[in-house]
């Protein structure tokens, strides 16, 4: 005699019931676990198993209230038929996570509906209908069980294992009756639907650590993909965690181009590769904005510091290996930004001397001025002209006229301090911008210039040396800051020069203008010049005045 004989029997119903509360419970806190659907349908099934044992323990009630035994047979099996159809349904959720087959279930029903019938109203055999009564659950609950002990990695969970043998429990407790017990005595086993339930919360924990492991594989994998992507990118990226800008990851193509090895990547920074170390934190800002960054512009070196070279850059941020990180992919711009500065110093240069043209000139020096003013600095425009030119030319060839200009040039860079600025006027004149400079200090500045010039030589074509001077009118800032009237100015002085002779430097002052009207056509003056563009060994006897244009000389 089984231990639960020692209830009474209502005690045993209150005790079997709560355990199948417990069940219920188990049941709804799992129904979203994969095997969840067939969980509940194995409720479902016990519930009837249930239901069918409460049912005959209250025959007699039934009979006082006049329902014909064979009526109450048929609800009874029919409660016993659903129940295993139940329980097997419940299985395929568990083997197969699907719905069971839906000729399967008809096949099964059909079949159990004709032994019934044909055991109430044909037979009529009251031991025939026991044994199917106690065949039919016993057939659901063994397809759970074996579907349950089928699942692959059953030996490996213990949730599983234990539902199991909860189940086989059951099977175990519904065969013996029959073995043994002449009466059929089914009653429900507390015991195992607790630990039915139980096995539910081992399941549970089960399906978490599943969960973790698998989206950690996911994630593994997401990332293995991303990796494989970057690394057979054709264009060079880097991968570096946003909190610390350590680099986790480069492709060949980004490893090339900041000259690195595999294994020194994780000691440098995305900001070690910059020039400006500003560039970072204006990324940073705009990333702050919107969550990715496209043509970024970029000045880097390599590792090594090597020459600094130009990038284009897209940077995104994205999640990577539990990281956030700046997913950043370059674009070697360097031959473009090199072809753009050379056509932008061709747009401010003069082609034949190199020095800056005069749109340049007035533009910057506008600039220059202005920044002169805030810092209340004086500053001076000088106007050189060379002197006598268009006889080097008449004399020389234009070819040589050329030579003498790329050397006025050179002469004038040469000596000029960088924030000095020299330009080309026009044809054989050039402007300077002094910066921070008293009028003194600009006439001894211009007074040098002429005197490094005057002391240069080139050769012409057929190796005569070629000797010339520039008269230089200097504008000092102060009269008018205006650079239209500084140059203009700084003209004025540079007639002067002309007037007083040549290979001279005049200051501006208000009378030059006084003095200007007064300035002669040098052809006019009788006197004759000896320019040292003519060398004395030439010994020629050219007279410079000789096709003197006059058009600077008188200009009204
Ligand atoms: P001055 O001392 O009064 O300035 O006399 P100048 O001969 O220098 O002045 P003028 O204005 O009469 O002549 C300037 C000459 O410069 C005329 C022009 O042919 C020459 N010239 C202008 N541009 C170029 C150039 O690019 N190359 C060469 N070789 N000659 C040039
Ligand atoms: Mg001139
Ligand atoms: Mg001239």
């Amino acid at each position: 005699m089984l231990f639960f004989d020692i209830f009474e029997n209502s005690a045993r119903w209150i005790l079997s019931g709560l355990a199948f509360l417990f069940l219920a419970f188990s049941t709804f806190y799992v129904r979203k676990l994969k095997v969840g659907h067939g969980l509940l349908l194995l409720l479902g099934g016990l519930a009837l198993v249930f239901a069918t044992s409460l049912l005959q323990s209250y025959t007699g009630f039934f009979y006082e209230h006049a329902v014909s035994a064979q009526v109450l047979t048929l609800a009874e099996m029919l409660l016993v038929l659903t129940s295993a159809v139940l329980l097997i349904m419940a299985s395929s959720w568990i083997l197969m996570n699907t719905a069971l087959n839906v000729n399967v279930l008809f096949a099964f029903v059909s079949v159990g509906l004709v032994l019934i019938l044909y055991a109430i109203f044909i037979a009529n055999d009251a031991n025939i209908v026991g044994n199917i009564r106690q065949i039919l659950p016993i057939i659901g609950m063994t397809y759970v069980f074996l579907s349950l002990v089928s699942r692959s990695h059953i030996w490996r969970c213990p949730g599983e294992m234990t539902a199991a043998l909860a189940i086989a429990g059951l099977i175990v407790l519904m065969i013996w009756p029959m073995l043994f017990v002449e009466k059929y005595a089914w009653y429900v086993p507390v015991d195992l639907i607790v630990l039915l339930g139980f096995s539910y919360y081992l399941l549970y924990q089960q399906e978490l650590r599943y969960k973790i492991l698998r989206q950690n594989e996911v994630r593994r994998r997401m990332s293995q993909n991303i990796e494989n992507i970057i690394k057979s990118s054709p264009f060079p990226i880097i991968i570096s965690r946003l909190s610390d800008d350590t680099l986790l990851m480069a492709n060949n193509n980004a490893i090339k181009l900041f000259g690195l090895t595999e294994e020194q990547l994780p000691r440098y920074h995305f900001k070690d590769f910059l020039v400006d170390a500003d560039n970072r934190k204006i990324l940073t800002e705009r990333l702050e904005k919107s969550k990715e960054v496209h043509d970024f512009e970029i000045l880097v070196k390599t590792a090594t510091g090597n020459t600094p070279f130009w990038l284009l850059a897209s940077v995104n941020i994205v999640d990577y290996n539990n990281d956030v990180v700046l997913y950043s992919a370059f674009q070697d711009i360097t031959a473009r930004k090199r072809r753009e500065s050379m056509l932008q110093s061709q747009a401010d240069r003069d082609p034949l001397t190199s020095v800056f043209n005069r749109r340049y000139f007035e533009n910057k020096a506008e600039e220059k001025i202005s920044q002169a003013h805030l810092q209340k600095e004086s500053f001076a425009v000088l106007m050189l002209d060379a002197d006598l030119f268009k006889n080097i030319n008449d004399a020389y060839g234009h070819k040589t006229g050329d030579k003498v200009l790329m050397e006025l040039a050179a002469i004038c860079e040469r000596s000029l301090r960088p924030e000095d600025m020299v330009a080309r006027y026009g044809g054989e004149e050039f402007v300077v911008f002094l910066s921070k400079v008293t009028p003194e200090i600009a006439e001894m500045v211009a007074n040098r210039l002429r005197e490094s010039i005057s002391n240069a030589v080139v050769y012409s074509d057929d190796g005569r040396p070629v000797r010339f001077t520039v008269s230089i009118g200097v504008a000092p800032s102060g009269i008018a800051d205006d650079i239209n009237l500084m140059i203009k100015m700084a003209d004025d002085a540079m007639y002067q020069a002309k007037e007083n002779g040549r290979n001279r430097v005049e200051l501006y002052d208000n009378n030059t203008e006084n003095n200007k009207k007064t300035i002669k056509p040098v052809h006019q003056n009788k006197t004759r010049m000896i320019h040292p563009a003519f060398s004395q060994e030439d010994n020629q006897e050219i007279s410079l005045l000789d096709g003197i244009e006059t058009n600077h000389m008188v200009e009204d």
